[in-house]
This record gives C-alpha cells, structure tokens and sequence, in this order.
C-alpha cells in the first residue's frame, strides 16, 4: 500500500562504501535505490583520509543532492543514509549521517532501527555532562564511543555497541575506516557486498544491483565489521540472540527486487498470496493488489486461486507528498489524488482487493469506496498478514495500540467499518511459512511482535514509541 496513506512507514536506509574514488557518487545511486525506506531526508559523509566532509538536506535524495552538491565530496570511503522522520523528529539536525568532529578525530554515524533503551542512556549521559545537538537517539550511540574509556576506536566502538538495546543496523566511518554493525537479534536487514575491490554494505541487496555490486552476503546479528585500505575483518561486540528479522520488512517494506538471508521479496510476497489462497475459499470475478507493495501477493493470489489478475487500481506516480490535509474531506480527495480504479476492469464484477496490511483502516475504507464508486459489485479483502495488534519499538512507524484498528475491533467489526464484503487475513503460521526461512523454531527467526506481542527484546517503561515523537498524520 501507499505508504504515506496509511501511517506504517520505514524509518530509514543506510549505505556504506570502502575503496573507490568515487564513493560519493556511489553512495548517491546507493540512496536512490533506498529512498523507498525514508524520504523526508538524505545525507552522505565522505572522508578522503584526511578529513571527513558531509551534505545532508530535508527531502528526496534528488532534491538534496542537486547538480554541483556532489562535487566536492571527495574521498574512496562514504557512508549515506536515507530517512523518515520519525525518531527524533524533523530537523536539519537529524538528518543522519550524524557528524561529530573532535581534537582527535571526526565520526560519522548512519543507523536505521530504533534503540529501546535511548531515554535511559541518554539521561545517563547527560548526568555525566554530555550535551546532545540532536534529539536522534543514534546520536547516543556516538556520546557513549567518546565517553567510553579502551584505547583504540575498535574497542570504545565494540563497548559501546554492547550497551545499545532494540534495533539497530549501524554504518560508522572515521577519517580512515568505516565499521558496521547490527543488532544481536539481526531485527533490521543489512547485506554486504563487493563493487570490484571496494566494499559496499546497504540496507536492501536492491542497492548493489543499482551500482553493480556482487550481494556477498547478510551481515550477521552482532556481527562488527572494520573496513580500511588493508581490507575488511569481520569480528563481534555480543553473541547473537534469537534471530528476529522484522517481518513487514518481507511483507511490506523493502523492494520487490531485494533479498533477505537469500529470499527474494517479490516471491516471499508470492507465497503469502498462495498461502492465502490456502486459506479461505472465495467465488470472483478479478483479483486486483493496491500498488506497489500488494501487486506480488496479488499475482500469487491468482496463480493459486486460477482467479485472473488485473490492473484494478493504478497509482499516480506523480503527486508531490500532500502535507496540507486539514479535513476530512480533503483527505478523501488526497487518496483519490494517489489512487484511480480502473472502471473497465471493476465494473460489474465481484473483485478481491489484495493488501499486505490493515492499520488504521481509514485507507482500506477508502480504497473500497474507490472500488465500488467504479461499478464493482462485492468487494472482498484479503490481507497478506495477520491483524496487526501491538506497536513497534524497533524504528517502524506503526501507530500506538489506541490507533490500531485491530488492537480493539474484531475481524467482524473491522470488516463492516470498511465496508468490504468480506475480509480475511493471513494466519500467522500461514505467513511464517510462506516466507520460508529455515530458521529453527516456530517463529523461523521473524520478529512477529506487531502481531503477537511478544518482542525479542526487554521493552523498557520509557522506551519511546518513533512516531510519539512525531506525529504528522
Ligand atoms: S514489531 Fe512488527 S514492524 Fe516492528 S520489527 Fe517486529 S515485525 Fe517489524
């Protein structure tokens, strides 16, 4: 779905290069294959071993990186990020990659996930005397490598990391070499890969195909590598927990063309609508996805149910992001703005609207007014994942229990408030499978928190939700 319709968004996009003369350029063709994780900033640091030099802006990586901005970022070694404003808020200043320059020496730190423990630390700090310039909880990460008291940046780095709670994938670089690191749970996905001899890390395997990068391999729960001109070692700060991957991330986050542990999005996606299809027994005319995250399940759907598939709603790639949304009623206009059926296809026919997830359910609504304003006869909702109940604290901008409409509306009830025919989602096991890691227990190394309530993670009294910080819709 839409995701600036739906309030569940991705917080951010991190990437990383080490070895080529232009890594700044690199790094701006990385970002662009991740603005779909965050497009309300972008930044990239490079250093030429030397010194470290940044250009960071609000809006899409097109639009802070225009013509000439990149010119004068010159160095092998780059680090860059995308986000959503979220954590932290809005803000020039926290617009990652964060910079910090001291007497001895400069950082710059990328991260995407949301750390559960940030208000503890932070107060913790601040005791101490350190004042912060950002309201980002990735900038704790940088007060506590400083504060740390080993000698050398590996060790301070690796302390400091040990002391982070929830999820973070963390791209670093000082003036001569940058160091990755994830989560011991591995909540957020991060590849690493080689573009000839230089090393690249990403968020999503759809940036190495971008560049023309070889995908090497995932980076592994508390894995930290250090990456110089004598080549990449790959040690630990923790020992690896429950792997907990996030599971939107394959239902409804990355690209259709990434990977994650090795399973393309675009077939996982598939499998969910099969699994579906499994599920439930339905009489139709035409299986319709909302674009672009519904279109694979969609596909998948039809395939197993021999329901042919169509192009029922298109999307109008062209709309600027709509801020101005005072009213009710220009909300509506905002998503018939984004979101046209198509007439010939619906009309007169008994369509399943395919979505990979209900919020809010506000949209839903909507989408299913759209269908049956342009002639169809029944509207049946499938969703490619269970009913999401619980918020996430680990950098997904799902709204708090209170606004969830499945935390306190039965299928029934939600069913009637968006006025479909009928409405089914997937069963968690249902999903798990059709995924298809292979990893060992029931929950095969997903974090399914949104859906069960049970986090990987100690979930702390003041650990912050992102979007409380920031609430835009
Ligand atoms: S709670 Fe849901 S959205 Fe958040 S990390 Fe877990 S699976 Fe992903």
């Amino acid at each position: 779905m839409l995701a600036e319709l739906r309030g569940l968004n991705e917080e951010c996009g991190v990437f990383g290069i080490w070895g080529d003369p232009n890594a700044a350029q690199i790094t701006y063709y990385g970002l662009h294959a991740l603005q779909h994780r965050g497009q309300e900033g972008a930044g990239i640091v490079v250093t030429d071993g030397q010194s470290l030099q940044a250009v960071k802006g609000e809006g899409l990586v097109s639009e802070v990186f225009s013509t000439g901005k990149l010119d004068h970022l010159k160095g092998s070694g780059a680090i860059g990020h995308v986000r959503y404003a979220t954590a932290g808020g809005r803000g020039i200043e926290n617009v990652q990659p964060l910079l910090f320059r001291s007497s001895t020496g400069s950082l710059a730190i990328a991260h995407n996930g949301n750390l559960v423990n940030a208000n503890s630390l932070r107060r913790h700090l601040e005791r101490q005397g350190s004042i912060f310039q950002s309201s980002s909880d990735t900038e704790v990460l940088a007060h506590l490598i400083k504060k740390s008291g080993y000698a050398t940046f590996e060790q301070r780095a690796k302390n400091a990391l040990s002391l982070l709670k929830g999820a973070f994938a963390v791209v670093m670089m000082t003036e001569d070499e940058m160091t990755v690191a994830l989560d011991p749970n591995g909540l957020r996905p991060l590849s690493l890969g080689k573009l000839g001899d230089a090393w690249v890390v990403a968020s999503e395997t759809c940036a190495f195909d971008l560049i023309g990068a070889e995908y090497i391999r995932s980076i592994e729960p508390g894995e930290f590598l250090i990456i110089n001109d004598e080549g990449m070692r790959a040690e630990r700060f923790a020992f690896p927990q429950k792997r907990a991957i996030c599971t939107m991330e394959y239902v409804y986050f990355s690209r259709p063309d990434s990977d994650i542990d090795g399973i393309n999005i675009h077939m996982a996606r598939k499998r969910l609508g099969k699994e579906l299809a499994k599920e439930l027994e339905i009489d139709a005319d035409v299986v319709t996805g909302v674009p672009d995250s519904s279109i694979s399940a969609a596909i998948g759907f039809s395939e197993a149910t021999g329901i042919p598939y169509e192009l029922g709603l298109i999307k109008n790639r062209y709309v600027g992001r709509t801020f101005i949304q005072p009213s009710q009623d220009l909300r509506e206009r905002g998503v018939k703005m984004k979101l046209s059926p198509v007439r010939q296809v619906v009309n007169g026919k008994r369509v399943v609207m395919v979505d990979d997830s209900i919020v809010r359910g506000t949209t839903s609504r909507r989408i299913v007014t759209l269908l049956k304003e342009a002639g169809a006869t029944e509207v049946h909702v499938v969703i490619s994942s269970p009913p999401i109940k619980n918020p996430c604290f680990y950098g997904i901008d799902i709204s708090s229990s209170e606004e969830l409409i499945a935390s306190n509306k039965s299928v029934e009830e939600m069913r009637v408030l968006i006025g479909a025919d009928s409405l089914t989602f997937l069963s968690v096991e249902g999903m798990v499978r059709a995924i298809g890691r292979t990893d060992e227990g029931p929950d095969a190394g997903h974090c399914l928190a949104c859906f069960t309530n049970n986090y990987p993670t100690e979930i702390y009294p003041d650990t912050v939700l992102p979007h409380k910080k920031e609430l835009s819709r």
